[in-house]
């Protein structure tokens, strides 16, 4: 079972330069004198394997691993390890048939590893080994004087060691990865129910806000739905109202002109007839005065009148005295024949009758002197009195003149007047019909500016309720006839519009887009972290089942291996001692401390490593321990320490290749593990060794002869001027060298 292919060290230790050793038998020997560095060849092997504990190298720091210089050579900078495996039957999971792992350390304490020759993580490196059954630390490095370690260690520690051996180490990283994981889980569920009920309150606070918005939206719905109505029959009464206005106004406003023409006229003329009123005034006084005039005249003329009639009849009373004195007169006889012929002559009356009457005047008259003064006075007087009746008819007829002329002007005076208050009535009817019409005007201003107001309202409102409840709020259509134009019913519904703006304004929804788009986001990260969440559960769930799977199979094939163990643990012992019985029992472990390995590790750059031991370690504190009962033929001696140096030598012997042949590791190497033996288990001890060589790869540092006749290859070390040198020796040559 040939594995290990060779070992490179350069500067590591008292190897100051590169040394190869080859492996190519399945049982190497190194044999030399103490101190020759032996066991640094051991140690190099858990160096390059990734041992991290200077001190479990003997070493304090890091630079201890480094060739510090001597004769031989001066003090190196690096120290690096290198083995080299065959690949070729896959022992490591890696498409290659050779593999070679190599560290190398510096001064500074710095580390790489190199897979292949090309770098890769100590965890890698760990991953790869463990897969292959090897590590560091494990049951296939037994170190100088340490063979009994797995006897010295304690029941946990001891459980850690066979489960190693066992190759259970693997399921047991896994299980500690998984708890990682699951405690990792654990946490980010409670951060994510943290992040949920943080999230909470602010969502169901959004949620109302939503709620409420959602409740404003069918409001603003409703609100539109109310607008569009609201406008259209605002639209169509504006509409209505303007034509309705505009015929109103038409016939008045050109009535007015005409109008105001015949008022101008009628008024002219009122004030035309004034003056033609004043003239027909002044002239009837002049009348009035004149008829006054001529009565005063009429009044005073007859008085004279009446005064010439007294004067009159006294002078023809005095007349008649005298003539009746004188009543008989004789008249010339030719006198009356004259009247005769003229009588004759005359064939009209009145003519006869007047030329009798002149016969007889001119025959009174005649007469004596006195009288003829008198009837001379008294014919003065009738002249006079006719003269005056005259005057008198004269007078009365001016006055009746002036009068019917005074009469005439009345009438026409009346006639004017008349015709002046027949235009005041009419400019009266013109005014009232006037103001009949200001009035239908001011009405129609009155109404054409309440319309302006509605129009400019209507205007403001339309902008409003675009801000209030969106544009579908303002796509009113012309519906309507213009007659149905209820000014109450519109009103009612202003006031509704008003008292649903106020409901959206209560609602508090101000910057609603932003609030859903904060809700959306919000929800859909407490969904989001739901899912996370249950994701997060259901991993927790699956990692809880291969927790207990990887437990179950573990503890399964731990206690089986422990059966197979304690099969070949019984066996070797009894051959060892020639009887007796030894058993390994899986016991009760109290709470195990940490590996001291890892405590003095002075190598801190590994962090991942100590962490994935720290796990291995939490992890093994629920655990079972391991004791190991033995009792050694023909003693009474039962316990561990009761045993003597070579016994307990034995024991461990017995119980390390117990769990090789179990479990065989691709190599192992044992470090003067046979120091304590005395001939007759030197040959045991050689015969075990080989059996177990069918297996594992051996390397043997040794000084006994019997270990060494069973190596296939013999290595010298021997130190020359502070430095150790690799020789190939023959048997007999190394059995010298070993001295
Ligand atoms: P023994 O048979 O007595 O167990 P050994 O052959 O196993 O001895 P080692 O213990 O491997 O010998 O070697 C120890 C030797 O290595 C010592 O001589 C020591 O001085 C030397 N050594 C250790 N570290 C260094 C180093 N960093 N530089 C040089 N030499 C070193």
């Amino acid at each position: 079972m040939m594995h290990l292919r060779s070992l490179e060290l350069s500067g590591f230790k008292s190897f100051a330069k590169r040394t190869i050793l080859e492996f190519k038998t399945p049982i190497t020997a190194i044999v030399g004198p103490n101190g020759s560095g032996k066991s640094n060849v051991s140690e190099s092997i858990r160096f390059v394997l990734g041992e991290q504990s200077v001190k479990s190298m003997r070493g304090k720091r890091t630079e201890d691993l480094i060739w510090n210089g001597a004769e031989a050579a001066p003090r190196g900078n690096r120290a690096a390890v290198k083995l080299v495996f065959d690949n070729s039957r896959r022992l490591f999971n890696l498409d290659f048939d050779e593999v070679s792992v190599e560290r190398v350390v510096y001064r500074d304490a710095s580390s790489e590893y190199l897979l292949n020759g090309s770098p890769a993580r100590l965890r890698d490196i760990h991953e790869l080994l463990a897969g292959a059954h090897m590590s560091h630390c494990g049951h296939h490095i037994i170190s100088q004087g340490e063979a009994d370690r797995i006897l010295n260690a304690s029941l946990r520690e001891r459980r850690e060691i066979i489960e190693d051996a066992l190759g259970l180490k693997i399921y047991e990283w896994k299980r500690a990865e998984s708890e990682k994981k699951l405690l990792q889980t654990k946490e980010n569920m409670k951060q994510v129910e943290l992040l949920r009920s943080e999230i909470a309150p602010h969502i169901s606070f959004l949620k109302k806000q939503a709620e409420k918005i959602e409740k404003a939206k069918v409001i603003k719905e409703e609100l539109a739905g109310l607008y569009r109505e609201y406008f259209a029959r605002e639209n169509a009464y504006i509409a209505a109202e303007k034509k309705e206005l505009a015929e109103k106004e038409s016939a008045p406003r050109s009535l007015l002109p005409v109008l105001e023409k015949e008022l101008a006229a009628a008024q002219a003329q009122v004030v035309a007839g004034a003056p033609a009123h004043d003239a027909r005034e002044k002239e009837l006084s002049a009348f009035e005065a004149r008829t006054e005039v001529v009565h005063v005249e009429t009044a005073r003329l007859a008085r004279e009148l009446g005064r010439l009639e007294g004067e009159s009849a006294a002078a023809e009373r005095a007349l008649r005295e005298r003539k009746a004195s004188q009543a008989r007169r004789s008249v010339a006889l030719a006198d009356v024949e004259t009247l005769a012929r003229d009588v004759e002559a005359e064939t009209l009356l009145a003519r006869v009758k007047a030329l009798v009457r002149a016969f007889i005047e001119k025959h009174r008259h005649a007469p004596a002197a006195g009288e003829a003064a008198l009837e001379k006075e008294v014919a003065e007087l009738a002249e006079k009195r006719r003269a005056l009746e005259e005057k008198i008819a004269m007078a009365g007829a001016a006055e009746k003149d002036a009068h019917s002329a005074a009469e005439q002007l009345r009438g026409q005076m009346r006639a004017a007047e008349d015709s002046s208050r027949e235009a005041e009535k009419t400019i009266f009817r013109l005014l009232a019909r006037k103001s009949e019409i200001d009035g239908i005007l001011r009405e129609v201003g009155a109404r054409a500016e309440a319309l302006a107001h509605a129009e400019a309202d209507f205007k403001r409102e339309l902008q409003e309720a675009a801000v209030v409840a969106g544009r579908g709020a303002v796509q009113y259509g012309d519906i309507l006839n213009s007659q149905n134009q209820d000014r109450v019913e519109q009103e009612e519904r202003r006031r509704k519009i008003e008292r649903l703006k106020i409901r959206i304004e209560d609602s508090g929804t101000s910057g609603a887009d932003d609030v859903l788009k904060e809700y959306n986001t919000a929800t859909e990260r407490e969904a989001f972290l739901a899912r996370e969440l249950a994701d997060l559960e259901h991993a927790a769930e699956s990692l809880k089942g291969l927790i207990a799977e990887l437990g179950e199979k573990l503890d399964r094939e731990f206690k089986e291996g422990i059966t197979r163990i304690n099969t070949e643990f019984q066996k070797l012992f009894s051959l060892m001692f020639g009887g007796g019985t030894a058993k390994v029992l899986v016991v009760k472990a109290p709470r195990r401390v940490r590996r001291g390995a890892e405590e003095d590790s002075e190598e801190n750059g590994e962090n991942e490593s100590d962490e994935f031991m720290r796990a291995q370690s939490e992890e093994a504190e629920a655990e079972e321990g391991v004791e190991v009962e033995v009792s050694i033929p023909r003693k009474k001696i039962k316990g561990l320490m009761m045993l003597s140096g070579g016994e307990r030598a034995l024991t461990s012997i017995a119980l390390i290749f117990a769990l090789s042949a179990v479990k065989p590791p691709p190599f192992i190497i044992l470090d003067e593990t046979d120091a304590a033996l005395d001939e007759a288990n030197s040959k045991r001890y050689g015969d075990m060794i080989e059996n177990l060589s069918k297996h594992s790869q051996l390397i043997l540092i040794t000084h006994n002869r019997e270990t060494m006749s069973r190596a296939g290859v013999l290595y010298g070390i021997t130190m020359e001027r502070g430095a150790s040198k690799l020789l190939s020796l023959a048997f007999e040559e190394a059995a010298a060298v070993a001295k």
